[in-house]
């Protein structure tokens, strides 16, 4: 018989399926959606800081189901999955129990607070080393902000109830030659100067990227800067550090912001902040989640200081 225990039902949707007992993140007032691996409808016993409903014989759900199966998917009632929905009434932590018979399972649950985040994007084309009559740089444009900052709020949206908001977007168009792929002169020289100082974020696209420290060329960097600003410089075409199938480009962008909202490195395979010994992707762990909103009131989310770097 299969294991009685809640089960993620959609990828990147706010459940760490790996912690123990299994953890859920819940927008405060919102909700979230869970599976429970059972034969039988559960019961359902909630603390006072959320309320919980399977809702697995719910009309809309059903009618999803039916789509799902006349597609040829398995609806969830023949895989034993029983859909559970999650509303957050007070933020902190809290916990959700399910007993069948014997059985019981137990949910860790957050209940986040909402976060805001304004960023500010930078497009940086100069005269080419090769040939100065022709220009270098991004080929990404100011029109194209928009679709970055709804990536990261795919991301940080459902996972950790964090949004983003478009600050800006211009073109920097230097009239001389800078080296392509641009280098730590140019960070220093060039973007610092220009980042939008009533911004939390300034993204820099430049093309490609060479960092010093590194001596190599990373798919993004993070600066932490004076006044709690954040400099976050990106390749154009970040390269692919697993095998899976992933929008390496968001995955950049939303792992050097990470840093810029709080996050360290994770020694955890597959999760956003993964260090460089670990593949990254856009899964926000329960670890990574108490750096960047943290549901208990005693601890305090990670600043990272002025002159810190990270990539
Ligand atoms: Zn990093």
């Amino acid at each position: 018989m299969a294991a009685f225990e809640f089960v993620e039902l959609s990828a990147n949707n706010g459940v760490d399926a790996l912690a123990r007992p299994v953890f859920m993140a819940v927008p405060w007032k919102g909700r979230g959606f869970i599976g429970l691996r059972s034969d039988k409808k559960a019961a359902l016993e909630p603390d006072r800081h959320i309320e919980a409903s399977d809702m697995t014989d719910d009309p809309m759900l059903r009618t999803i189901d039916d789509f799902v199966a006349a597609m040829g998917g398995l609806p969830m009632a023949a895989k034993g999955i029983r859909f559970v929905s999650i509303k957050g009434n007070t933020p902190g932590p809290a916990t959700l129990t399910a007993r069948l018979g014997k059985q019981t399972a137990k949910l860790d649950i957050g209940v986040l607070r909402s976060k805001t985040f304004s960023i500010a994007f930078r497009f940086l084309r100069h005269r080419d080393a090769a040939d100065p009559q022709q220009t270098a740089g991004t080929s990404f444009k100011p029109a194209d902000a928009q679709g970055m900052v709804d990536g990261l709020n795919s991301v940080y949206g459902p996972q950790a109830n964090i949004a983003f908001t478009l600050a800006n977007a211009q073109m920097v168009e230097i009239d001389s030659v800078l080296p392509q792929p641009v280098d730590d002169q140019v960070k220093d020289d060039v973007m610092v100067p220009r980042i939008d100082k009533d911004a939390d974020i300034t993204a820099f696209l430049v093309g490609k990227w060479w960092h010093g420290r590194l001596k190599g060329s990373p798919n993004g960097s993070h600066y932490g800067l004076a006044g709690g600003k954040h400099l976050v410089v990106m390749n154009d075409k970040p390269s692919p550090v697993s095998r899976e199938n992933l929008d390496w480009f968001l995955v950049t962008l939303a792992h050097e912001v990470g840093h810029s909202i709080g996050g360290g490195h994770q020694a955890r395979n597959r999760v956003l902040l993964a260090d460089a010994d670990h593949a990254e992707s856009l899964k926000i762990d329960k670890e990574l989640l108490k750096q960047l909103n943290s549901w208990n009131a005693d601890s305090k989310a990670a600043k990272p200081a002025a002159g810190q770097s990270h990539d």
